[in-house]
């Protein structure tokens, strides 16, 4: 079939109206043939497997009946009416039950004539269906060549407008028989017979209509390994070009400010983590081409101080470097620990914040034009058009999901050629899937702690223990130790029952009075110049406890505290769990975390608890909340739309995903534009592909 007929809109299909065709647009997004045809089923139903009515069981799921309608009758109910009928196997009786719809019903059930139901099972005394499919067996046996009944995904207002699955069903069929079932091969030969695929038009029929299990199986692989291919194949295709066509700035001298620094001021040995990294950076740094890289590290893994070095590279390559992060709180920290590393180096580093006055503002442009300014830290004002560099030769970006693509594509008009660009990220992203979602950035990992922490040990406890709780603080606080309580968020709706921040700060202020105790309090509405206040005091360890919402959660050092307690822990989500417990354990002394919770939980709650009881390692705990949640919600990973994936699931199909990549890698090596004949395939689809649906302007 050709690509045009796969465009046809929708409303084309016999039996597809313009009304229908406009809910098919709105409720699942099908357009056309095409859409149709990649609508896939969420699962499957053995149609070959027939129930008698005394097998079943309570809450049977996706019955199917033999049997006939035996009586029909209307029964009054408090709300409304409902269609009763009798349907007996020789086993048995069941009650059909209908809401809506009766008439048509009343008109068109044949009493005492062999049907196929099929449906879910309620128990209430004696079984029911309410709602059953229903097919005559007659027309039932001229499909028995489909083994599988195919589910797919609906809505209510699809089911409420007659578009039930049978109709979907139905559709198809007619699709099938339009186009006659034939479809363009979408792969090569190469990869259809080294990976024993079955053919397009053989994976797509049985994709909707199953002439085995087996056969299911192989156009489910089929499907995923094309979908996934392709992916791969865009993702590296603009990775490759982007190292072609995007020059930058050659740092091939590793000079004065690195060594130096490297051979005498380096406050600890690296971790091999950290020297493979940096390695890897300067790898990219002396390419010619422009470094855009993600760094990934959990908490505390030690990102700043490769920070630092690329940094120093810069400088000695005569550019001059700039470090953002998300929070003022954040920048600041950069700054003071930056300035403390580099002190006995003769380097020039400043902060930008929004808050810098008018006149440190006004020379600290000059000395950025002048280039004797050489390391700009800041927020977002950095991104301002007003603040020029004399010779911005990289960027470093902290907390990355924190800064939209914008932001980023804003950072490379500050030179003549983009800067290079590190990302620095603390939330894990499994590798895997980190390939998928930033294929066109290149990726180092820091999966190793430095020596000497101990592990956080994490407990749950009930809001029925606070007293002990906190008499736990006390003794912390008494062997000089700090202590963070955080609370979900700040004035949430009052029918929701979790105690607000103020609450709560006032009764930790009964349980630690003053003046033996001093407490920080820190949150998103306070005025900033009231926030750094707040915070320097419990950086300084002149409060001993600092109450917050998650304003703390990424990023603050402050290795004197040793226990973190983050109350209505079940409102969060993992990975924000884990980064709030990140804050603690950045010292050489034991550090603890203390999930508190009320009684009521649900389940995934209790998973949640229960992952941040059982580990510490962020990569484990990433695969956790992905399972809990699917990729979709991780955070910054929503404009990305590579996760618009139809029939493959990236944590899922992993397998399928590497293989798929391992092909693209290897073709796309030999040939990089597929102009082979024997790429002709593969080059037709992928440019069909890039034709319908452009979904790679995401980055950078
Ligand atoms: P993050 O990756 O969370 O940004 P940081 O860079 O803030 O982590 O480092 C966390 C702490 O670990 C800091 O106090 C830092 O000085 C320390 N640190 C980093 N690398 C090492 C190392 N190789 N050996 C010992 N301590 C280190
Ligand atoms: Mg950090």
């Amino acid at each position: 079939m050709n690509s045009n007929l796969l465009q046809t809109p929708i409303d084309y299909l016999k039996g597809v109206g313009p009304s229908r065709a406009e809910l098919l647009r709105k409720e699942l997004g099908v357009r056309t043939y095409q859409d149709l045809i990649n609508l896939f089923p969420n699962r499957y139903i053995d149609k070959t497997n027939y129930y008698k009515i005394n097998q079943l069981q309570r809450n049977s799921s996706d019955v199917q009946i033999i049997g006939k309608i035996v009586h029909l009758k209307m029964v009054d109910q408090k709300r409304g009416k409902r269609l009763v009928a009798k349907f007996i196997d020789e086993t048995g009786e069941l009650e059909l039950v209908w809401f809506r719809g009766h008439k048509w019903i009343r008109e068109h059930l044949k009493i005492n004539t062999p049907y196929v139901i099929f449906g879910k099972v309620n128990y209430y005394n004696s079984y029911s269906m309410p709602h059953p499919e229903m097919e005559l067996l007659e027309e039932h046996q001229k499909n028995i060549r489909i083994a599988m009944q195919a589910i797919y995904p609906s809505t209510e207002k699809l089911s409420a407008r007659g578009i039930t699955n049978r109709v979907v069903h139905k559709m198809l069929q007619q699709l099938f028989l339009e186009t006659g079932g034939k479809f363009y091969e979408t792969l090569s030969d190469n990869i259809l017979s080294e990976l024993k695929l079955l053919p397009k038009d053989k994976a797509v029929f049985n994709i909707h209509f199953p002439e085995s299990q087996e056969l299911l199986a192989r156009a489910q692989y089929r499907l995923k390994f094309e979908e996934l291919f392709y992916t791969q194949l865009q993702l590296i295709t603009k990775n490759l070009l982007h190292k072609q066509q995007i020059k930058g700035f050659p740092f091939t001298e590793v000079g004065d400010f690195f060594n130096i620094f490297y051979q005498k001021h380096l406050p600890f040995d690296l971790t091999n983590a950290q020297k493979r990294v940096v390695k890897e950076i300067r790898s990219d740094l002396g390419s010619h081409a422009q470094m855009n890289r993600l760094l990934q590290g959990d908490v505390g893994s030690g990102k700043t101080i490769v920070a630092l070095l690329t940094m120093l590279l810069a400088l000695d390559n005569g550019f001059q470097a700039c470090l953002m992060a998300p929070t003022a709180i954040l920048a600041n920290q950069h700054y003071i620990g930056i300035q403390e590393l580099v002190k006995d180096l003769d380097i020039s580093v400043k902060l930008l914040m929004g808050s810098t006055k008018t006149k440190a503002r006004r020379i600290l442009h000059e000395e950025l034009e002048s280039g004797e300014l050489q390391i700009l830290i800041g927020t977002h004002a950095v991104l301002e058009d007003k603040v020029k560099f004399k010779n911005l030769g990289l960027a470093i970006i902290d907390e990355q999901h924190r800064f939209g693509v914008a932001q980023r594509a804003k950072l490379w008009k500050k030179n003549v050629l983009p800067p290079h660009i590190l990302v620095m990220t603390a939330t894990p992203i499994p590798r895997t899937l980190a390939m998928s979602l930033y294929g066109d950035l290149d990726i180092s990992v820091i999966d190793e702690l430095p020596p000497g922490r101990k592990a956080i040990k994490t407990v749950h406890r009930y809001d029925s223990n606070r007293l002990k709780v906190f008499q736990f603080l006390r003794e912390e606080i008494a062997k000089g130790r700090q202590v963070y309580i955080v609370y979900p968020l700040i004035q949430e709706s009052e029918a929701m029952d979790y105690k607000d921040l103020m609450d709560g700060y006032e009764s930790i202020s009964r349980s630690f009075p003053m003046p033996e105790y001093q407490i920080s309090i820190v949150h998103g509405q306070m005025k900033p110049a009231d926030k750094d206040y707040e915070m320097e005091r419990f950086v300084k360890a002149e409060t001993q406890i600092m109450v917050a919402t998650t304003v703390i959660e990424v990023g603050v050092n402050i290795p004197n505290a040793s226990t973190m307690i983050i109350e209505s822990a079940e409102r969060f989500g993992l990975s924000q769990l884990h980064q709030l417990r990140g804050r603690v354990g950045r010292g050489a002394k034991q550090s603890f975390c203390i999930l508190m919770t009320s009684h009521k939980l649900s389940n995934d709650s209790k998973t949640r608890l229960e992952t941040m009881v059982r580990t510490n390692d962020g990569f484990e705990i990433a695969e956790v909340d992905l399972k809990l949640r699917g990729p979709g919600d991780l955070m910054g990973t929503q404009q990305s739309g590579v996760l618009n994936l139809k029939i493959a699931d990236i944590i899922k199909d992993n397998d399928i995903l590497k293989i798929a990549r391992h092909y693209a890698i290897q073709i796309l090596k030999a040939d990089p534009g597929l102009q082979d004949k024997k790429h002709k395939t593969l080059a037709n689809t992928y440019s069909q592909l890039i034709k319908h649906k452009n979904i790679w302007n995401y980055i950078s």
